[in-house]
């Protein structure tokens, strides 16, 4: 069965029964980006409450399933723009120092707002203080400027782009991220944005390093099922089982390995790291 490791997913929304399908599907490991929860929070506390979830419980929720969760943190676009939020940034550097956080995320622009500018600025330094990846998430309205913005602030952080992705992208912003040295995220969805016949398209163009694939499950509509269908529309349009393994599994390992946190040994604890951090377990982050 295919290996998949869901590089951006918020299992927070989902039920248990999610894992469990996830699991059959040959999900091992995810990586679940801090966000928003619906409801906007009004203090510091209702973040640092989820942050202790996304390394406790919901690392226990997946692993009832041989599930490997781990997390990205950072205070999310959305809520930057509330000033009651922002002593988020505070706490920051405390969740960064944890085993199992992997990157800062998602960070980026919602509305590209002057506060969203600073959150965004000051959420990058973080990333190079702690030597993270960055995980930034492009805005749904106005994609193609907010990609070019992101990039420019991007670049201006003075973070290895090899050290970030730009996620939910599509067949338009690919081509402003392609030729930076920055990961391409794409988020496939049920009925809108990025489907599995796109994203193989997209593959086929742009070909398959840096690139990677979630399925952004949340609490709307969507599927933590797709990333397996792209594995399948893949395999139907005469990619190889090598080219599935390594969108759906080698490179997620490589990005967030770059943290020196990811552990995706088996829960018996058998190495399928991929050949690439051979003989450890626990990678120490390419070169
Ligand atoms: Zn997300």
């Amino acid at each position: 069965m295919t290996r998949i490791f869901d590089p951006h997913i918020h299992m927070t929304s989902r039920t248990t029964d999610d894992y469990e399908r996830m699991a059959a599907a040959g999900v091992r490991a995810l990586v679940e980006p801090a966000f928003w929860l619906g409801q906007p929070r009004t203090g510091v506390g209702s973040f640092t409450d989820y942050f202790d979830g996304l390394v406790g419980w919901e690392p226990f929720r997946a692993s009832q399933f041989g599930i490997r969760h781990h997390c990205a943190i950072a205070l999310n676009p959305k809520e930057a723009n509330d000033p009651r939020c922002r002593g988020v940034l505070d706490v920051l550097p405390r969740y960064l120092e944890k085993d199992g956080v992997v990157a800062v995320g998602e960070v980026g622009y919602d509305s590209m707002t002057p506060e969203e500018d600073q959150v965004f600025a000051a959420q990058l330094a973080l990333a190079v203080e702690h030597a993270l990846p960055a995980l930034v998430h492009t805005p749904h309205r106005d994609k193609a400027r907010g990609t070019e913005r992101s990039l420019d602030v991007i670049r201006a952080s003075g973070i290895d782009p090899g050290l970030v992705v730009l996620d939910h992208l599509n067949e338009v912003t690919v081509k402003q991220v392609a030729g930076t040295g920055c990961w391409m995220g794409f988020s496939i969805y049920p009925d809108t944005k990025m489907s599995a016949p796109r994203m193989v398209a997209v593959l086929r163009e742009f070909g398959i390093d840096r690139m990677l694939v979630n399925s952004a499950a949340d609490w709307g509509r969507s599927d933590p099922l797709l990333t397996a269908r792209v594995g399948e529309e893949m395999l139907a349009a005469g990619f190889s089982d090598d080219d599935v393994d390594k969108v759906l599994w080698r490179n997620p390992v490589e990005f967030y390995g770059r943290s020196g946190r990811l552990d995706v040994s088996t829960m018996d604890g058998t190495d399928r790291s991929g050949g690439t951090f051979e003989g450890n377990s626990i990678l120490r982050g390419g070169a």
